[in-house]
């Protein structure tokens, strides 16, 4: 089963179903989806995904090695985990996605979409963590690793969802340690997989984006080699490293949505992540809808002025002192 990766890809079901590793026991779920269970009694229930965007290969790269290090008995588990492949299809096809993007579906939004291979996915995506937090204590955690289709000013940062009690310190240093150099809090509900088990499950959840999309093989996991370690030694019941650097902190503040076919977006393609605007610059139209900043100064994240209508063109963030 340490080959949860290749068997996801060929869409094959494996001969055993269920067994044992050297410090705990395995059980397959179904296609991309793998739940470990220490022999040791642990209290920490991990959701660990990858794979939700189907061309971001490099995080599915590291879920790989991480399983192999846990077969292998290269370091014991000490938390209840569930690993999950998001969306195997447009993974086997290189693709971010096949028909809709899976990660504006969860929460009940996939019955705004034309149903296709993530409307379904999602409902089992959905059904899976339900079932995995049901056993779960209370030390519930959710990594949802991502890398980012454009070049960005923090090379590896965090988006947090919108949460009503504030958010665990722990869990925010243990994102600095794993490498994050910003965090991202969104101030409203959303359809992505950590808002579902945020808001669901009571889970600290975060999306990590570990840098730029490449396909398999064509990564340079050197690059991820903080969050990697960070994982390996969360896996292990064991503190990261500790990590100096100050992280920077945004909030959202405003939403650019793609309405119609008139939408403008007022940014050059190669916009990286975290760009500044000044206050009063005009960032899009959409017919009679202005979008301005507001703020003196906010930062754009994941600019995309192709995004189907309704779905969301950018983030717009201010610096939280
Ligand atoms: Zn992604």
């Amino acid at each position: 089963m340490e080959n949860l990766l290749a068997l996801t890809l060929a869409d094959e079901t494996p001969v055993e179903t269920e067994g044992e590793g050297a410090t705990f026991r395995w059980q397959w779920w179904g296609r991309g989806l793998l739940e470990l269970t220490p022999f040791e009694e642990s209290t920490r229930s991990l959701v660990l995904s990858a794979g939700v965007h189907g061309n971001e290969t490099a995080p599915v790269e590291i879920v790989d090695l991480l399983l192999r290090a846990l077969f292998r008995g290269d370091i014991p588990l000490r938390c209840r985990v569930l690993v999950v492949l998001g969306n195997p299809v447009a993974l086997a096809n290189n693709k971010r996605y096949l028909n809709s993007d899976i990660n504006r579906m969860f929460g009940g939004r996939a019955a705004q979409f034309a149903p296709c291979e993530e409307t379904e996915r999602v409902l089992v995506l959905e059904k899976a963590v339900s079932d995995f937090y049901a056993a779960a204590g209370e030390d519930r955690w959710h990594l949802d690793l991502h890398t980012a289709i454009r070049a960005s000013y923090h090379v590896r940062f965090g988006v947090l969802p919108q949460r009503e009690q504030p958010w665990d310190e722990s869990f925010l240093h243990w994102l600095g340690d794993a490498g994050l150099e910003a965090l991202v809090f969104h101030q409203s509900p959303g359809g992505t997989f950590t808002h579902f088990t945020c808001e669901h499950f009571g889970a600290l959840a975060c999306t990590l984006e570990l840098g730029k999309a490449l396909p398999f093989g064509h990564n340079d996991l050197t690059r991820f080699a903080p969050t990697h370690l960070a994982l390996r030694a969360f896996l292990s019941g064991i503190e990261p490293e500790a990590h100096t650097e100050p992280v920077e902190r945004y909030r959202v503040v405003q939403q650019i949505t793609r309405r119609s076919e008139a939408f403008r977006l007022h940014m050059a393609a190669h916009t990286l992540n975290f760009t500044p605007f000044r206050h009063g610059i005009l960032l899009a139209e959409d017919g009679e809808d202005r979008y301005e900043v507001q703020k003196t100064t906010e930062y754009v994240l994941f600019p995309n002025p192709s995004v189907a209508f309704g779905l969301r063109a950018g983030l717009m963030l201010e610096k939280i002192t």
